[in-house]
């Protein structure tokens, strides 16, 4: 491969002119004139005109399984608020037979409070329940024939860890925070194996056509790894997955041996299942982000609430030494900074009970993190798994953050340069649906702190800005580390699998505008292209 600027993200040798490919591992790396020296009567070589060409990025937390899945449902991502109503209505019109209308994707800003009301679905579909997910999917609309299927009516306390949005009067107005979304989700059908395996086959699609050769599937059941497992048996899983699997905060450790009998059953092609995820908080924007000190009520005041922590410490800890014996990577999610010091010091625990091993123990989302928990993540060992997508001045910061928060608290916020500048490994992961899973879209926000569908906003915390090497590096090496792919992936260096991108301009040129611009014009994984360009000759 010549004719473009090779990115190696090897700190030893960032720039190189040339690669060449043998048997899907790179086997040269360097000036053109060099590995053109290696070409044999058999050699094809694909000269690019222009572009970039690094190592496929990886993606540290992301939910292609159920992404894909809601594409094949009613999705209302990346759509404008305005269509949510009719897109609805349009879905149920389509499947008229379908039982539930189900999907998601609705962002939470759109509606005051971030509580979309049942009158909205009620209006276009009066006969059957709709289950909505929010595009975090940490809430979930409803409409009423839902609420009335499940039972749920003024009388219905929240249940633990969950909670019912409510007019004045108590009866429930058609959102479900947290745990209460369960309320009905528990009664929706399961998806069958088939939308599940084509679910995942669409989320792969997807995460290709950016440039993604792997991922961390941060959050999988026993039939979502079954489904991965069905693909990579019959060499259709062509992304490299690490599948998280999903831990229930209220099963307990009861749940260990079979969460060990899942790892043992996906050790097959590309897929690996050695992580366990948990949850321990919500998110801020519905008040469910454990916080060490209280929210504010929007004037400013006190309220009595620090949001929802899943476990309690010692049981967390508990938990998290367990699953560190039995040599599980623990991927955590934490927003709020009670949430992220109470996980820290749930990996001490562990690391005192066990002693230190080579774990890839990892921290999700970090919005806030207390200036003195930022050293514990070296020495903890303890990988930051950060979505720079979130890091600015958007809706969701602007009127369902911000004046809920103290000016101190507000400047904590996704602290990545800080996190790197004491020492932590920094690896990104999109989060997609939640926000795109476009990498360069989120590497963009990594550097500017600014949203690219408003580049004229102010910079939010501009002194946590990172520089390109270093958001590319956490896209690439940085998430391979997390994925324990380092030693096989995430730089182009000799020996490595030839896991590479091409992109149709160098953002490291000054001419080239915004690196969420950019375009990725192929994707190979092991040397076979898994994504190509119309315009793009592969053939060499
Ligand atoms: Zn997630």
């Amino acid at each position: 491969m010549v004719g473009a600027p090779v990115y190696t993200a090897d700190a030893s040798r960032r720039w190189a002119e040339a690669v060449a490919v043998r048997a899907g591992r790179i086997v040269a790396v360097g000036a053109e004139p060099e590995v053109a020296a290696l070409r044999g009567p058999a050699t094809r070589v694909l000269r690019l005109r222009g572009g970039m060409v690094l190592p496929g990025f990886q993606d540290a937390h992301v939910h292609p399984s159920a992404g894909g899945l809601e594409l094949l449902r009613c999705t209302l991502h990346e759509l404008e608020p305005a269509a949510y109503q009719a897109t609805v209505a349009g879905y149920a019109a389509d499947h008229p037979a379908a039982p539930w209308v189900l999907g998601g994707g609705w962002v939470m800003d759109a509606f005051p409070g971030g509580a979309p009301h049942r009158a909205g679905l009620d209006a276009v579909v009066p006969d059957r329940p709709v289950y909505l997910e929010s595009s975090d999917g940490h809430s979930a609309w409803v409409n009423g024939a839902a609420l009335a299927l499940a039972g749920v009516t003024a009388a219905t306390p929240d249940p633990p860890r969950g909670r019912i949005e409510r007019d004045a009067g108590g009866e429930p107005t058609g959102t479900l925070h947290e745990h209460a979304m369960a309320l009905v989700g528990d009664l929706v059908p399961d998806p069958t194996p088939d939308e599940l395996r084509r679910g995942i086959e669409l989320g792969q699609a997807h995460l290709h056509r950016l440039g993604v050769t792997a991922w961390q599937d941060a959050s999988v059941d026993a039939a979502r790894l079954a489904a991965y497992r069905e693909l990579a048996e019959r060499d259709a899983l062509t992304g490299r997955v690490v599948a998280a699997i999903g831990w229930d905060v209220e099963a307990g450790l009861a749940q260990l041996p079979e969460v060990r009998e899942l790892r043992r059953g996906a050790t097959v092609g590309r897929l690996r299942a050695g992580a366990v995820k948990l949850f321990q908080d919500g998110v801020f924007e519905n008040r469910t982000a454990a916080m060490l000190e209280v929210y504010l009520d929007g004037d400013g005041r006190p309220t009595g609430n620090r949001g929802i922590g899943m476990l309690p410490a010692d049981e967390l800890a508990t938990v998290v030494t367990a699953l560190d014996r039995d040599g599980f990577d623990v991927h955590v999610h934490a927003i709020g900074d009670r949430a992220v010091r109470e996980t820290l010091d749930a990996f001490q625990a562990a690391a005192e009970a066990n002693g230190r091993r080579d774990a890839r123990h990892q921290i999700a989302h970090l919005q806030f993190v207390h200036p003195d928990d930022r050293r514990r993540f070296r020495r903890l060992g303890v990988i930051a798994n950060a979505q720079p997508f979130w890091a600015c001045l958007d809706g969701y910061m602007r009127e369902l953050t911000l004046p809920f928060l103290d000016p101190e608290r507000a400047g904590w916020q996704y602290p990545w340069a800080s996190l790197r500048r004491a020492g932590a490994v920094l690896a990104f992961g999109s989060d997609w649906t939640v926000s795109t899973a476009n990498p360069l879209l989120e590497m963009e926000v990594a550097v500017t702190r600014v949203a690219p569908s408003d580049r004229r906003a102010e910079p939010f915390l501009p002194g946590e800005r990172l520089d390109l090497p270093a958001a590319l590096d956490a896209f690439t090496v940085g998430s391979a580390y997390a994925l324990r792919l380092e030693a096989d992936s995430g730089s182009i260096e000799p020996g490595k699998l030839a896991d590479l991108a091409v992109l149709d301009r160098d953002p490291f040129d000054p001419d080239a505008g915004p690196v969420g611009d950019a375009r990725v014009l192929a994707t190979l994984v092991a040397g076979h292209p898994v994504h190509a360009d119309p315009g793009l000759d592969l053939t060499g």
